[in-house]
């Protein structure tokens, strides 16, 4: 008898405890911190008519410990489960654009949780990924870097909530202006002082033959620059012919302008001998994208030209227009030259600056700038 009350004792609690789990809530577990981003989420979609019942449906969007080049995943179970690598995290929010990183990465896995979306890796005209949903399975050994920045995040958000939203006009476009800079520096290494030269333990470089040859000893990146009275504020175009000299493919080296006051801050334009091109600033956690760029030579001379108008930034290739994208960090200065990859040697044919407001090349007295250490870049994780 008493066996069978402690049974039926048993048995009610049972049924109590399933029928209670029956009207359970749905899980709904959000990291404080990341809940900014997923309110951001909710609004950015009913900005275009996208509306979610998270609490009816449940959502766990926490952080985790996931494997080294994984910055983010998305487990499609009930509720949606989204971990974020907390070491990812902490190392981007270090950047000058972990804003844009930070949402960029939450919004990708909000983007396979809450709409079903899946990795979609096409580019668009000019290069760029055309989704924020890119990831996953590697394409053209290519960086996940994304150019998702000032006015371009309008259009990935709206194609990350309506996958069929047009091309937009910052993908296509190309200078058609009319030019108007007149030279202020035709640099083409046969009396030039203005460069650093000699033999010292971080670099080796030399004027001759009309080539500039700086040679980077150090495993480091290096700036080697020139310092003219023209603020980088104000537009010009600069241009230069030269070679990377290295056997790695992925070795990059380019054009960039900038203030050299510490900590020193520039923006970058730079090739490898892989046909990539790479644009970006020093502050930020990598470069802001990297393309396929079939006009360049490898192993070769090619000519890269930057043109800025406004808060416009023209990129050329060998005499062609290749892309364009908007500053966003300019701290104003007067540097402008070379970033040199890390034991890499960099051969130079010219350099030019022309400029629209110094009219007058006399005007313009350089002074020799030791090269500057630069901060290593990284690569964008995987989500
Ligand atoms: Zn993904």
């Amino acid at each position: 008898m008493k066996i069978k009350k402690i049974y039926f004792v048993f048995s009610l609690v049972l049924f109590l405890f399933s029928a209670v789990s029956c009207v359970d809530e749905p899980t709904y577990e959000v990291e404080s911190v990341l809940d900014d981003y997923l309110q951001r989420f909710l609004n950015e979609g009913a900005l275009r008519g996208k509306t979610f019942n998270l609490e009816k449906q449940g959502i766990i969007l926490k952080f985790g410990d996931l494997d080294a080049d994984v910055a983010g995943i998305c487990y499609y179970e009930d509720p949606i489960r989204i971990l974020i690598d907390q070491a990812y995290w902490d190392k981007i929010s270090k950047s000058a654009n972990a804003e844009d990183l930070r949402e960029n990465l939450v919004f990708h896995e909000l983007g396979h949780g809450l709409l079903d979306r899946r990795h979609i890796n096409d580019y668009l005209p000019n290069g760029d990924w055309k989704s924020i949903m890119c990831g996953g399975t590697e394409k053209d050994n290519r960086s996940w870097n994304i150019n998702f920045r000032s006015i371009r995040r309008s259009y990935y958000l709206d194609e990350l909530f309506n996958p069929s939203t047009p091309t937009p006009y910052w993908a296509t476009k190309v200078f058609d202006g009319s030019v108007t800079e007149m030279p202020i520096i035709e640099d083409d290494f046969t009396t030039s002082l203005n460069w650093p030269t000699g033999n010292t333990t971080k670099y080796s470089a030399s004027i001759e033959s009309g080539l500039y040859t700086f040679e980077n000893k150090s495993t480091e990146g290096t700036f080697v620059v020139v310092n003219i009275p023209l603020q980088t504020s104000s537009d010009f175009y600069m241009e230069s012919s030269f070679k990377i000299q290295d056997e790695s493919v992925n070795t990059q080296c380019g054009l960039l302008f900038g203030n050299a006051e510490s900590p020193v801050s520039v923006n970058y334009f730079s090739i490898n001998n892989n046909k990539r091109m790479f644009v970006g600033h020093n502050h930020c956690f990598g470069w802001y994208t990297e393309l396929l760029k079939a006009g360049l030579f490898a192993q070769n001379f090619n000519t890269i030209g930057l043109r800025k108008i406004g808060q416009d930034i023209y990129y050329y290739i060998n005499g062609e227009c290749v892309y364009c994208d908007q500053l966003s960090i300019n701290k104003q200065g007067t540097i402008y030259g070379f970033e040199v990859a890390g034991s890499c040697t960099l051969v130079v044919d010219y350099f030019k600056v022309y400029s629209n407001t110094l009219r007058s090349a006399s005007l313009v007295k350089t002074a020799v700038v030791e090269p500057i250490t630069a901060t290593p870049k990284a690569v964008w994780g995987n989500k």
